[in-house]
């Protein structure tokens, strides 16, 4: 079966085509700048890289678009479009309603809607995308991969806020988290490389890229995460600020004379390490003005790390221990220093770095503690594209 993946943005479309009897990508790409000049860029299987600027009207004309690509001979992997077994979606919010996949009806997309109030950047576009496939492939099962799904199954300790109750029941105010299709995937994974059934073990898993979280996955399930009720929440990011004291709002508000929402948006765009160092959302940006003395870089470097370091030991404490500690994500799978930042200190926890691993086996999957580790860190590359894949055959399997 053919499974194309699709991640669409607001005026963007992320795309795979996975053979599923071997599990690869046959073709992937992005549309760019949907509703203005549009930009395409198509890498396939056995063709040159392929790249075109035309205007897409909207996101069915870029489905449009990459089906074409797809089939035509030059740039295409399928004879037609009737090859296509179906269409899996991510969706970034999926609220209490829904703690796994699904194939898509009315109903879903009703729910889907419903959760728009929630994740008012991502949902909408997600089902612009949805329906944008509705319009272009009526007769293509479609199903819809959650980022929150994964997290539903926190307890109530981890996912409620210290607010007066109502606000939970009537506004729906509560830790959801995300990023759960990778750490679905990586903790899994973990368990598969142990050689162990992770009903048995305690994972913690670091995804840790221009957006971050961590995860505490006990016998498989999530039971505590650090973004919250949006992404805003947990470790200090690329350019989020992450938690802090909230108090601070107001103080900003009335000090710099800001609306709420221009704070939101400092919060959002202007802080994390970025904010701290002045220099770069970029880690490798960081690490090279630390290298050179900048003292602001190292400080966010410093802060990032002492962030999820402390996170680490909170889910450790909150699960009895640590079988494993994964690191994915840009920065946790490519970034040598950051990683043996975060890892000084964990020996206390049974988790000791390799340091040599942990630079020889920069990006690869593998486990990076040294031999005689009681408990393992490791590194493993994220697929969440692979998991909306394999989540939409098996629902359009049954
Ligand atoms: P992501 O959001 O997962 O794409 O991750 C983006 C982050 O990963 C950025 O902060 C990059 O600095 C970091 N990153 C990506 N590639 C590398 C690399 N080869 N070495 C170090 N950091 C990297």
């Amino acid at each position: 079966m053919r499974i194309l993946v699709i991640n669409a943005g607001s005026s963007s479309l992320k795309y795979q085509l996975f053979d599923m009897t071997k599990q690869t990508v046959m073709a992937k790409g992005l549309c760019e700048r949907i509703g203005l000049d549009g930009h395409i860029k198509h890498v396939a299987e056995g063709h040159d890289v392929y790249e075109s600027y035309a205007p897409m009207e909207n996101h069915a004309e870029a489905v449009r678009a990459v089906i074409g690509l797809l089939t035509k001979p030059d740039t295409g992997v399928i004879a037609d479009m009737s090859e296509i077994g179906a269409i899996g979606h991510r969706v970034v919010h999926g609220g209490e309603m829904f703690n796994a996949s699904v194939l898509v009806d009315g109903e879903v997309i009703r729910a889907i809607e419903e959760c728009v109030p929630l994740a008012p950047l991502h949902n909408p576009p997600n089902l612009v995308g949805i329906r944008a496939c509705t319009e272009v492939m009526p007769d293509v099962p479609q199903v819809a991969v959650f980022d929150t799904a994964l997290h539903q199954t926190m307890p109530q300790k981890a996912f409620l806020y210290a607010l007066p109750y109502d606000y939970y029941e009537r506004l729906k105010i509560r830790r959801y988290g995300f990023h759960g299709t990778s750490h679905r995937y990586v903790s899994r994974r973990a368990a598969e490389m142990l050689g162990r059934p992770i009903e048995d073990l305690k994972i913690i898993t670091c995804h840790m890229g221009n957006g971050s979280s961590l995860a505490a996955i006990k016998g498989g399930q999530s039971v505590d995460t650090s973004m919250g009720f949006t992404p805003l929440e947990g470790v200090p990011m690329g350019t989020r600020s992450g938690s802090i004291d909230p108090a601070i709002i107001q103080y900003l508000m009335v000090k710099e004379n800001l609306t709420i929402i221009q704070v939101t948006e400092i919060l959002n765009k202007k802080s994390g390490v970025l904010g701290i160092s002045g220099v770069s959302s970029d880690f490798r940006d960081l690490l090279e003005s630390a290298t050179e003395g900048n003292n602001r870089a190292q400080a966010a470097l410093d802060i990032f790390t002492y962030d999820v370091k402390k996170t680490i030991g909170g889910y450790a404490a909150a699960m009895g221990g640590c079988d494993a500690l994964v690191f994915t994500a840009g920065i946790g799978e490519n970034h040598v220093v950051v990683r043996r930042m975060v890892s000084e200190g964990l020996e206390c926890l049974g988790l000791t770095l390799d340091q040599d691993k942990n630079q020889s086996m920069n990006g690869k999957e593998c486990v990076i503690s040294t031999g005689n580790s009681p408990n393992k860190i490791m590194i493993i590359p994220t697929n969440e594209e692979l998991v909306i894949a394999l989540d939409t055959q098996a629902l359009v399997s049954r």
